[in-house]
This record gives structure tokens, sequence and C-alpha cells, in this order.
């Protein structure tokens, strides 16, 4: 599945320009390289990267339409698409232009006319720190968007801790969360509004659930999972009661939503006694989270 940091050849870069001359000059530089794609304006580059992440952006500065320099502002502030490095390709290489490339986040430029060689040694340079990165990514435990731990991490931890259990038979509850309406709320306030309100509500679970062992991670969208080892299920009801008071407690607006803010429900399973595995206590967690959705949301519901 990764990328060898040798394999370029697998690598796609995208060929932003809307001269063909000049896509076919950039073209006949790199297609010995990695895989070359190309589009001719700003507009498609977003479509093309949110569709088919490739792994190095070589966006021209002056188009037709958006501009290569607010397509790279863009790109930046998106975070599906902020991990793709950007290259600008300009006649423009005046200081001035120069501080806005930086400024608009793009990892580097390469000056016209192009000197192939120059391009291609660029282009490996910068396409061998991305195989890096999304390798690093990989292995990461931490989600890029919050900081907390992420789904790999859920996943190898409650398998150790279920594992564990069984030797010392102590109770492993868990609350699984998911963030109410959150679909209005994107499409009324915006995708970086609802990116924001994630992290918000990450932040609020983290600072409340504060004890050494205890774990919260990123479940995946808006959902979140709660870890909490040596805790019996009233012990984690009294957390959930928390927590879903918590997060209605920060009144952050959210006019779509009957309670007017920003609100959880939550789902509390404990492993029993003699054994559980992963499934049966995520299936548990999963049903009464269905439960508190359907009476009313902003709310928890205990497992027998
Ligand atoms: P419910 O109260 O039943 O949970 O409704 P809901 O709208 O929260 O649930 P649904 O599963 O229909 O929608 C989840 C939405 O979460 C879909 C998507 O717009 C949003 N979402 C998932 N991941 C992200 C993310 O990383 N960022 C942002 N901004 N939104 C996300
Ligand atoms: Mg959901
Ligand atoms: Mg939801």
């Amino acid at each position: 599945m990764f990328k060898d940091v040798s394999d370029l050849a697998s690598c796609e870069v995208l060929i932003v320009d809307d001269s063909e001359l000049m896509r076919k000059l950039l073209i006949g530089c790199l297609q010995d390289m990695c895989k070359v794609k190309t589009v001719e304006s700003a507009e498609e580059a977003i479509q093309y990267c949110r569709e088919d992440k490739p792994d190095l952006v070589l966006m021209d500065w002056v188009l037709e339409g958006m501009s290569g320099l607010d397509a790279c502002k863009m790109m930046q502030a998106t975070p599906e698409l902020s991990e793709i490095p950007i290259v600008f390709v300009t006649s423009n290489a005046n200081e001035e232009s120069q501080l806005q490339c930086w400024e608009a986040g793009a990892v580097d430029f390469v000056p016209k006319p192009i000197v192939p060689k120059t391009l291609q040694n660029r282009v490996r340079t910068h396409l061998n720190y991305k195989i890096q990165a999304d390798i690093l990514r990989n292995y990461s435990f931490i989600d890029g968007l919050t900081g907390i731990y992420n789904r790999r991490f859920f996943d190898t931890e409650v398998a150790r801790l279920l594992k564990q259990r069984h030797r010392v038979s102590h109770s492993l509850s868990t609350i699984m969360i998911d963030i109410d309406f959150f679909k209005k709320y994107n499409d009324h306030y915006g995708h970086l509004a609802g990116d924001d309100v994630l992290k918000q509500v990450a932040t609020k679970l983290k600072d409340i659930v504060r004890r050494p062992l205890d774990s919260v991670c990123r479940y995946g969208g808006e959902e979140f999972v709660i870890l909490l080892p040596d805790t019996p299920l009233q012990g984690a009801r009294i957390i959930a009661k928390t927590l879903v008071r918590a997060i209605a407690g920060m009144q952050i607006e959210h006019t779509q939503s009957p309670h007017q803010f920003i609100t959880i429900s939550a789902g509390v399973a404990s492993a029993a006694e003699s054994c559980a595995s992963v499934s049966s206590l995520m299936n548990s967690a999963d049903k009464v989270l269905y439960e508190a959705k359907e009476a009313g949301r902003n709310t928890f519901k205990c497992a027998e």
C-alpha cells in the first residue's frame, strides 16, 4: 500500500496551466519520472484534487478565472486538500511575487522560462518529501484535524485493553458519541465552521475525561469514542451525563437544531465480566447511541 521512497513512478503530479504549449512542455519534462495529469483552470484543479488527491500540484500563476494564488490559499485552508504540496510555475519571480507565493502556502516556485533539469529536480525533491509525510501520517495515532487520538489508535487500544482484562478481570467501559444534526450545521454554516466545531468538541471532551488511562478518540467524521479502563458502567454513565451537558453548555449556536446549540448524543456500554469481543462492545454502544438519538438527542443511554 505504501509508496516506497524511491517509487516516484506511482506518484501523480497535476499540472494547472491554461497554455497548451506550456502543458506539453511540462508533461515532456516529467512524464518519465511520474504520472502526469493536466487541467486548464484553478477551478478544475480544486475539483480534481477533491476527487483524486494528486501528490503535487504545479500551478501556473496567472490563469483565466480564479488565480493560481487564490486557488493555493483556498486549498491550504481546506483540511482535506492542505496536505497536497503546491509549486508555482511563474515568470514573476520578483520579490513581491515570491513573498505572495510563500504567504499563500506554496512549498516552492519554479521560474519561467523552464529549465527542465531544475524542474525535474524540484519535483523529485517535493515528491520524496510528500511520500515521507504520507508514511508518517499513516503511522500516526493522532487525528490531523482535532489533535486527539484517531481511529487507528482506538482499534489498537481497545483490542489491547480487552485482552488485558481477561487476565485481571477489570471492567472496561466505552462511550460512543455523535454530534447531533451536524449535516445541517455544515449546510448552514459551511464546512470550515463545521471543522472548527469538531475541534472545539474534541477539546472539551478531552478536558473532561482526564484520567491518565482514559482515551478520547475521533472515531470518524463527527463521531468520537471514549475508552474508560477500570470503570464500571455506573461510572461511565456519570461521565456521559457530564459530557452531554458540557457540550450543550458551550452554547455553540446552531439555529438549524431544535436545541438551538451544538449538542451530542452518547451511548454507554461495558464489557461483560467474562469475555467480550471488540465488536460486541461496540455494537452495544452503537445500539444505545441510536436509542439516544431516537429519544430526541442531546442525551445518553446505557446498555444493560
Ligand atoms: P444525527 O443527529 O442523526 O447524528 O444527524 P447528523 O446530520 O449529525 O448525521 P449524518 O450522519 O447524517 O451526517 C454527519 C455529517 O457530518 C455529514 C458531514 O457533513 C459531517 N462531517 C463528517 N465529517 C466531517 C468533517 O471532517 N468536517 C466537517 N465539517 N463535517 C464533517
Ligand atoms: Mg454520525
Ligand atoms: Mg451526527
